[in-house]
């Protein structure tokens, strides 16, 4: 690892983390390349839903490289790209009773909430944007501008405008509605917060700290940016996919938003791979008003596609799904139970979060994790939640495997800690 000291930018994270090389991957298993065995609980912050190097979609890709069909065309029209949206739409949005045009934007998904804001700013002719505390939208100017985290926010270095705060679900505990506020506020002419061009949210915050937010409360904002004239987005990036049991995290609470913003495991692969879905009457663009090189590469459409094909043409996926998402959440529950009840446990579909209260016991855990063959990050305002997100696909051993490992971790950092 001293190597990557020495070469690469101290910005590196993950390679500090966990500090090996990882040299192949397989479904929910990294190999290092001295050999060891580790099981993936982070699947790439989300970005790989069905698995590393996913055989299915790999044939896909294959194939395509081999027959030298178009891979990089800017947004020019290729058979990939209309397959993609031809298949999503008929597989995904009208199997919902959603109907959205697609834009493709640059590569990650900063990219993706920078036009989604723009986009809303244009329509409405307004300004600000509303976030909510906590929320993660990723690390450019605009989109950082959304994010919550102090750390994140000062590292910009810029005075970051155009949006206003607002309390997420259960910020102030279970007994006060933060909706209610929020209404008050955004619908009094002289509350002195600006009139927002867009509502922007997660349903479950994933690096906020795994804050899951309630059907009714969603519904509420929904609402609430319908009466104030703004555009509702759901940054899905991290949740979508399938990640909460169903493609969008939305659908359990029947919400329809102007703008869904999708990243991560859209390509299926890892390859990085973004877009808009837009209402049609949203779609204000002027063309070429919002380029980007890389945008809709043909190759993560094609696995994409596949994903699609493989995954989201019938129902049972999604049920399985919601059965592994049931069980991770009893064997959770019953960790928690056993080594003292002092955690809280939260989350849906394959999103969970173990919420530790302290830095210190989620970092030493995640530390012992690592040296006995599991991957599992931190998450929250302290880094006291420790995420784990499987992949969807995962087979039950390796999943009990890895929770095996992850209470053994957490009961002896808890000795450590109580002897000290
Ligand atoms: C990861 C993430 C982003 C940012 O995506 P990048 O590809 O890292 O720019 C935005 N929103 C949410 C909810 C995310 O999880």
């Amino acid at each position: 690892m001293q190597a990557f000291e020495a070469l690469e930018s101290s910005v590196r994270l993950y390679s500090r983390l966990f500090p090996t090389l990882f040299s192949q991957a397989r479904g929910s298993i990294l190999l290092t390349q001295n050999g060891r065995k580790v099981i993936d609980f982070l699947s790439g912050a989300g970005a790989l839903n069905y698995g590393h190097n996913n055989h299915q979609l790999k044939a896909a890709i294959a194939e395509y490289l081999a027959s030298d069909a178009v891979v990089h065309g800017l947004d020019m029209a290729t058979p990939a790209k209309l397959e993609f949206m031809e298949t999503f739409s008929s597989a995904i949005l009208r199997e919902r009773g959603l109907k959205y045009r697609f834009q493709f934007v640059g590569p990650t998904g900063a990219n993706a909430v920078e036009a989604a804001l723009k986009l809303a700013r244009k329509v409405t002719g307004r300004q600000n944007i509303i976030s909510f505390t906590r929320g993660y939208h990723g690390l450019s100017l605009g989109a950082v501008a959304a994010t919550g985290s102090r750390f994140h926010r000062t590292a910009s270095g810029v005075s970051l405008s155009g949006v206003t705060f607002m309390p997420y679900d259960g910020y102030f505990g279970p007994a006060i509605d933060t909706a209610d506020y929020m209404r008050k506020v955004l619908l009094d002419k002289s509350s002195g917060t600006d009139s927002p061009a867009a509502i922007l949210v997660e349903t479950v915050q994933g690096e906020g700290g795994v804050n899951v937010a309630c059907r009714e409360w969603l519904q509420s904002i929904q609402s609430i940016a319908k009466e104030a004239g703004a555009l509702f987005i759901v940054d899905d990036i991290q949740m979508g996919c399938g990640r909460t049991g169903e493609f969008f995290s939305f659908e359990f609470a029947g919400l329809s938003p102007d703008i869904v913003v999708l990243s991560k495991s859209l390509s299926g692969y890892g390859l990085p791979l973004s877009m808009l879905l837009i209402k049609e009457a949203a779609d204000a663009w002027q063309p070429g008003e919002h380029t980007s090189t890389f945008r809709g590469n043909n190759l993560a459409l094609v696995s994409a596609t596949a994903a699609i094909n493989i995954y989201w043409r019938c129902r049972t996926f999604s049920q399985d799904v919601h059965r592994m998402g049931n069980f991770l959440r009893h064997r959770l529950e019953a960790i928690s139970f056993k080594l003292g009840n002092r955690f809280d446990v939260r989350g849906r579909g394959m999103a969970w979060g173990f919420d530790c209260q302290t830095a210190e016991i989620a970092e030493t855990a995640a530390r012992k994790a690592f040296d006995k063959g599991l991957i599992v990050e931190r998450c929250g305002p302290a880094d006291q939640v420790l995420k784990l997100l499987p992949a969807l696909t995962i087979d039950s051993e390796t999943l009990s495997q890895g929770l095996e490992i992850f209470e053994n971790s957490l009961a002896e950092t808890l000795n450590e800690v109580s002897a000290a």
